[in-house]
């Protein structure tokens, strides 16, 4: 067997070894301290390759911060808006928060899209083939005046399926708000 070599002390990303703990499956196990303050355990392979440099705090907040790709360096409307969409047009803003709620573990509403496996079809990442598709399909710019509940709004025909052409379609704010407790009530 090869000697173990003493990492005791070493830093490997956020986390320092400050002891051996014990051998499992042959492998030996050191007890890291994280700077986050939590401890781990960690086998010398996964801190040399570099495939572990946290207690998992850092995989989390990449996560909470990941942006989709098609969004970097694009205007936010909810963030610059304050809420609202005003300024720029709302269709801009559906396709961005469709995004998010699909691809951001950060969105409120990600546990009922993205971690559910909903996601967004690769040529709807471009917002120009998003609203082409949107015009060609019934969805059309409406006044300001418009009652919310006659908004138009994106909805997925099949509730398990992802936003891509065949299984979308408009269909207005209560329209939508009406499938989605049919759907509730034959879960
Ligand atoms: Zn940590």
């Amino acid at each position: 067997m090869r000697k173990r070599e003493d990492i005791v002390g070493k830093r490997f990303g956020r986390l320092t070894v400050v002891g051996f703990y014990g051998m499992k499956k042959h492998h030996a196990q050191w007890l890291c301290r994280c700077d986050c303050g939590l401890t781990t355990l960690s086998y010398a392979y996964q801190l040399n390759s570099g495939s572990k440099k946290s207690c998992g705090c850092l995989r989390t907040e990449i996560a909470s911060t990941h942006v989709p790709p098609a969004l970097k360096g694009r205007e936010n409307p909810t963030y610059k808006h304050g809420g609202k969409s005003g300024g720029i047009e709302r269709l801009y803003s559906i396709w961005w928060n469709m995004l998010k709620r699909c691809e951001t573990p950060s969105n409120s509403r990600y546990a009922r899209y993205g971690a559910r496996g909903i996601a967004v079809c690769s040529v709807w990442h471009d917002y120009a083939a998003f609203r082409d598709w949107a015009y060609e399909n019934g969805y059309c710019d409406q006044d300001i005046e418009t009652p919310r509940a006659q908004m138009l709004s994106i909805d997925r025909i099949d509730p398990d399926g992802n936003y891509e052409p065949g299984n979308c379609r408009w269909i207005t704010l209560s329209e939508n708000s009406t499938l989605r407790n049919l759907h509730a009530n034959q879960r």
